[in-house]
C-alpha cells in the first residue's frame, strides 16, 4: 500500500480542511512539550500569527531518563485542546500507549508516533483501526525500507491516512544530535506516493541548525516542516537546545514563504 507502483499519483492526507501533500508546504510548529497553558497559548498564538498551519505539543513525552520530565500527560492534552480552542489550529501530539487511542482519536487531529515506537508494531496496528492522520517518524536507526514497512503496517489495518518524517539518524557524528538524512526525502518520495515531512529540530538538536536544515528539506521536496518553537528556550523542560523563538521562527517563516506556497 506505501509503494508508488500501485498508486502513481502523490497522497494529500486531509486533516480539517488542511491538508498536508500535494503542492504547499505544511508548517507544524509548537513546543517540545506543552508545559502550562499559558506557554502551549502564547506559543500557539505566536506561531499562527507567522503563518503555521498545525500547533505541536508534546503531552505523553519518550524521555531517555525516567527522571526527566514526562509530561503533562492528560492534563497537556486538555492544555493543548484549549490552544487549538484558541487559534483554530489542528492539533498534533504522540501517542505512546495504545491505552490512549480512543482518547487521542475523541481530542487530536493528527496522532504523532515517534522514533522510539516506529517499530512498536502492536502500536501501528492499532492506529491503523482508525481513520485519523498518523504521523510516523523514522526510527533513529531505521532504514528507509523499515519505515516504508512500518507505515505498511498501519495501511494494511485500514489507514491509509500516514505521512512520514525524516528526523535524523544516528550515525559517528556526535556534533549534531542526529545526521539529517536529506537523501531519504527524494528516494522516500520515488518509492512512495506518502506526504513526507521534515524535524530539522530533532535531527539537528541545535537551534541555529534548524533554519539551514529546514531550507535544505524543501530544497529536496519536502512537503512539510515539523519545527520546534518556544518562548524561553533556556528554561524549556525539553529540548530547549534545539527549540527557536516565536520570533526566529517569524523570520523562518518570511523566508519559507519565498521559496515555497505555504498551506
Ligand atoms: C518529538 O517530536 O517530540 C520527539 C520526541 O521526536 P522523535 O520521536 O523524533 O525523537
Ligand atoms: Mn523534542
Amino acid at each position: 500500500k506505501v509503494n508508488r507502483l500501485f498508486h502513481p499519483d502523490d497522497s494529500v492526507i486531509k486533516v480539517n480542511d488542511r491538508s498536508i501533500g500535494g503542492d504547499k508546504l505544511a508548517i507544524i510548529a509548537g513546543p517540545c512539550s506543552i508545559e502550562s497553558e499559558d506557554q502551549i497559548v502564547t506559543i500557539a498564538k505566536k506561531v499562527k500569527e507567522s503563518g503555521a498551519s498545525f500547533l505541536r505539543g508534546g503531552a505523553f513525552k519518550p524521555r531517555t531518563s525516567p527522571y526527566s520530565f514526562q509530561g503533562l500527560r492528560e492534563e497537556g492534552l486538555e492544555l493543548l485542546k484549549l490552544a487549538r480552542e484558541k487559534t483554530g489550529l489542528p492539533i498534533v501530539t504522540e501517542l505512546m500507549s495504545a491505552d490512549y487511542v480512543e482518547r487521542f482519536l475523541e481530542d487530536v487531529d493528527i496522532i504523532q508516533i515517534g522514533a522510539r515506537n516506529m517499530q512498536n508494531f502492536d502500536l501501528l496496528k492499532e492506529v491503523g483501526k482508525t481513520n485519523k492522520p498518523i504521523l510516523l517518524k523514522r526510527g533513529m536507526s531505521a532504514t528507509i525500507e523499515e519505515l516504508l514497512m512500518a507505515a505498511e503496517y498501519i495501511m494494511s489495518e485500514g489507514n491509509e491516512n500516514v505521512i512520514l518524517c525524516e528526523r535524523g539518524v544516528r550515525t559517528f557524528e556526535n556534533y549534531t544530535r542526529n545526521t539529517l538524512d536529506l537523501s531519504a526525502i527524494p528516494v522516500i518520495k520515488k518509492l512512495s506516493h506518502l506526504p513526507v515531512i521534515v524535524d530539522p529540530s530533532h535531527a539537528a538538536g541545535l537551534w541555529w541548525l534548524v533554519e539551514p536544515l529546514a531550507k535544505a528539506a524543501v530544497a529536496v521536496g519536502a512537503d512539510g516542516l515539523m519545527i520546534e518553537v518556544h518562548n524561553d528556550p533556556a528554561n524549556a523542560k525539553c529540548d530547549g537546545q534545539q527549540s527557536i523563538t516565536p520570533e526566529r521562527f517569524g523570520s523562518l517563516m518570511k523566508t519559507l514563504k519565498e521559496i515555497a506556497k505555504i498551506e
